[in-house]
């Protein structure tokens, strides 16, 4: 009979986040995968444990996933912990769970630290709906993009951003949403110099524009305002656009007639309508 694969949270800065269930899986298991073995001795360490562990990082899915899903088959049992946080999660993990769920293997996941839903709960802005977009591309072109297909997102926005990039990302996300979109930033979530600052992006990009970022950062963007009923959006065009297109008309004549119908200005269907 297969082994399981346990995925083990880590904390993300406070080791006082370390639960009995998480320090009792680690024990129990037979094996742990790590991200970074170096970083996962310390924790061992510290919790008094010593385990026989092999590297899963993001460049050795492939070659160590193979392995690890060979030990789970012949019924060992494997803990999965990442530097921080839940594995999986903008972490390794993904594609060996992928691959247990297709080979049968059972995957249990113990709850834990993870920094978005620690970001979620502290902001402020509403959690009912929201959307976890991770990282943003480094490259300037693909982060732009990637905000444009954001604009009429109308639930709370959660991304990552590494300190190098942040002054960048916010002046993208304040010209693409607005520079009074509400922001709520959180840095260093359950450290020493922990900081949760409400904000909006246009403030939070001028005084990164100016101060070198320093730590870990969540960012938590609250969602477009909904439009007034009746009132169509510049997507709704797009979308209506794409059924005439496949109609046969020509672009120009699709945006003519969306435009119109829709009471959109034709201009900016047909620019946004080019970019796509
Ligand atoms: N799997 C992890 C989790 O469950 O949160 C995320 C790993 S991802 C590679 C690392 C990113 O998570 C950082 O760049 C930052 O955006 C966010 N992060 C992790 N720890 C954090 C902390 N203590 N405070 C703020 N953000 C944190």
């Amino acid at each position: 009979m297969s082994g399981t694969l346990y995925l083990v949270p880590t904390p993300i800065g406070n080791l006082g986040d370390i639960s009995r269930r998480m320090a009792e899986t680690l024990e129990q298991a037979d094996f742990i995968a790590a991200e970074d073995t170096r970083v996962t001795v310390k924790l061992l360490n510290y919790l008094g444990l010593k385990k026989p562990m092999v590297p899963y990082h993001r460049h050795s899915t492939e070659a160590s996933g193979q392995a690890i899903l060979s030990r789970l088959q012949a019924g060992e049992s494997c803990a999965l912990v990442t530097d921080a946080g839940t594995p999986a999660i903008s972490d390794p993990g993904e594609e060996l769970v992928a691959r247990c769920g297709e080979t049968g293997i059972p995957v249990c996941a113990i709850p834990g630290p993870c920094a978005l839903v620690t970001a979620l709960a502290v902001s402020g802005q509403p959690t009912g709906r929201f959307t976890f977009e991770g990282f943003l591309a480094m490259n300037k072109k693909n982060r732009r993009a990637h905000l444009e297909s954001l604009q009429g997102e109308e639930r709370t926005m959660i991304f990552y951003e590494a300190p190098h990039k942040l002054a960048a990302t916010l002046r993208d996300m304040a010209d693409t949403f607005g520079e009074d979109r509400p922001l709520t930033l959180c840095r260093e979530l359950t450290k020493l110099h922990e900081e949760v600052s409400r904000t909006t992006l246009g403030q939070a990009a001028a005084w990164y524009g100016e101060n070198a970022p320093k730590g870990e950062f969540v960012l938590v963007v609250r969602g477009a305002e909904p439009l007034p009923e009746g009132e169509t959006s510049l997507e709704d065009g797009l979308d209506m656009v794409d059924r005439l297109r496949g109609e046969g008309l020509s672009l120009r004549d699709a945006v003519k007639r969306a435009a119109k119908e829709l009471g959109l200005s034709r201009n900016e269907l047909y620019d946004a309508a080019v970019k796509l």
